[in-house]
């Protein structure tokens, strides 16, 4: 990937801001500003907004709505994409029921569990099929996303089937490292991992 991951990630918290102080009126906005807001500086937010081809005007900044719009275009969030999600307990349910993901254009059109007491719930845009449906659902409707939220043991076996049925992204909560064909592109997501850091500073801090 040409761009820098950690600016990629900055992009979000920058997005939220930016809808905000739209929502309240402003027009315009500063590097300046919005690098205040977040305790960064000012070069590393131009650097990190540079990356969606947006240019900030000297002395006035940038646009609001025009950022918004380049920010969300180069993350690919101005259209919809479609998901699987697979595994309905804890993290998978929070997903379901989490409507940011729906703003910024993920569309989970089916999710899968293999308890049966989880078939046929109801979620704000999907229901829960039975794992055994994967394949045929998978060939009805077609998704590029596959969101893994199972125990680590069943993680490569539903990937692998996930990979099968199209889709070319794994967006993987489980804590199991994937072994994919390399047009896979996977991204591991480790809430757990960046709760032991915050812990650790904590006790370092003391
Ligand atoms: P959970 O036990 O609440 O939910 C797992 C769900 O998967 C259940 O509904 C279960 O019925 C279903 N399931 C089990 N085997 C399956 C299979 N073969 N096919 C389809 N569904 C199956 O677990 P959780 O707390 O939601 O955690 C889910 C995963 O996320 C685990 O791998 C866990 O280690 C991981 N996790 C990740 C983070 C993180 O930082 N990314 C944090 C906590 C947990």
């Amino acid at each position: 990937m040409n761009q820098p991951v950690p600016s990629i990630q900055r992009l979000p918290i920058y997005l939220r801001f930016l809808k905000g102080i739209r929502n309240n009126g402003d027009v315009y906005v500063s590097c300046t500003r919005i690098a205040e807001e977040f305790g960064q500086l000012s070069v590393q937010v131009r650097k990190d907004l540079g990356i969606t081809g947006i240019v900030g005007r000297p002395k006035i900044g940038y646009q609001i709505e025009e950022l918004i719009t380049a920010i969300e275009h180069f993350l690919g969030w101005d259209k919809k994409t479609d998901a699987f999600l697979v595994g309905v307990g804890n993290l998978g349910t929070a997903v379901l029921n989490y409507p940011g993901f729906v703003e910024h254009g993920l569309n989970i059109l089916a999710a899968f569990d293999n308890d049966p007491k989880k078939k046929d719930l109801k979620f704000p845009h999907c229901k829960v099929y039975d794992l055994d449906q994967l394949e045929e659902i998978g060939k009805r409707e077609k998704a590029e996303i596959g969101i893994l939220a199972v125990p680590a043991g069943a993680a490569q076996e539903i990937a692998e089937r996930l990979v099968k049925i199209g889709v070319r992204g794994i967006w993987n909560y489980t804590p199991r490292k994937l072994d994919l064909p390399s047009k896979i592109i996977c991204e591991d997501v480790k809430l757990s991992a960046s709760f032991a850091v915050l812990s650790r500073r904590l006790i370092n801090e003391q």
